[in-house]
């Protein structure tokens, strides 16, 4: 028999899955069998692994409960509003009307003017994705427009493309008060939509700019001079690491190596390579 949840418990238990849903979670796991008594219904929601579920339970439910390898979908969440559409650029604005006037984590509240969605073509076979807005992307709401965005454009054109031919976005879309690197929590909150974005925009390489991009859309923690000069698949897509531009303004030497991977994405592409690299 279905158990009545106190209705403080089911409140609760809502408001986690809102929070999850808004963090782009849509799936959540159980094991086979019913949770033996000990163990709180709110772990159904923990998406935790079989093996840690496990470690907490009393021995005699350990007994009780057989091992399972593959934790079974209980239940699976409506699709994605933007899913439905197949006119990406309508699909970007649902996603950007999601957002709203965010106030998911504390940037809002750190002196943020707006918030910098995305720019570019949303049906772009080459996707950026960088840290971060600085000043000029929170005054003008445009990713990569100040001096970074300046040498990301020379890039852009040493590979025979058009700044408007690719698709630009940052893993948070909010200004950290004095350019600070963003927390891991704000990563957290915020990478979800660009998630979303990039299911949406679709390409066929993504390249990541800098450490940040790198280590929130991996998950790996290396250093760069690791992650860069090969490929990763990202949920599918081909991903490529390479220097951040404000880095390259600071250490111009490494722009030698960026290049390197811009061919190697430009290859992919069957983009033209061209003699010359980006100042
Ligand atoms: N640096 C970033 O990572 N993103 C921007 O949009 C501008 C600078």
């Amino acid at each position: 028999m279905p158990r009545v949840l106190d209705p403080q418990l089911k409140r609760a238990l809502a408001e986690r899955i809102r929070y999850y849903r808004e963090l782009g979670i849509y799936d959540f796991y159980t094991r086979e069998t019913a949770a033996p008594s000990g163990v709180a219904d709110q772990s159904l929601l923990e998406a935790s692994s079989i093996s840690e579920q496990r470690a907490q339970m009393t021995p005699r439910a350990k007994a009780l409960s057989p091992v399972s390898s593959e934790p079974k979908v209980v239940e699976s969440a409506p699709p994605r509003p933007e899913s439905a559409v197949s006119d990406p650029v309508q699909a970007l604005k649902i996603i950007r009307e999601d957002l709203g006037d965010c106030t998911r984590c504390v940037l809002h509240k750190q002196g943020r003017k707006q918030i910098v969605f995305g720019v570019g073509n949303p049906n772009a076979d080459l996707m950026f994705v960088g840290e971060a807005p600085g000043a000029d992307e929170d005054l003008q709401g445009e990713p990569f427009v100040g001096r970074a965005g300046q040498l990301l454009n020379n890039m852009i054109k040493a590979m025979g493309l058009q700044r408007e031919q690719v698709y630009i976005a940052n893993i948070i879309k909010c200004r950290p008060p004095g350019n600070r690197t963003p927390e891991r929590q704000e990563c957290e909150t915020c990478s979800p939509f660009l998630m979303r974005q990039i299911e949406v925009v679709k390409p066929k390489a993504i390249v990541a700019l800098g450490a940040v991009a790198a280590k929130t859309l991996l998950a790996i923690n290396s250093s760069m001079a690791e992650l860069r000069g090969r490929w990763y698949d990202f949920r599918g897509t081909k991903l490529a690491v390479t220097y951040h531009p404000a880095f390259l303004l600071r250490d111009p030497r490494q722009k030698k190596e960026t290049w390197k991977d811009l061919q190697m994405v430009m290859k992919y592409l069957e983009l033209p390579i061209p003699a010359k690299a980006a100042e």
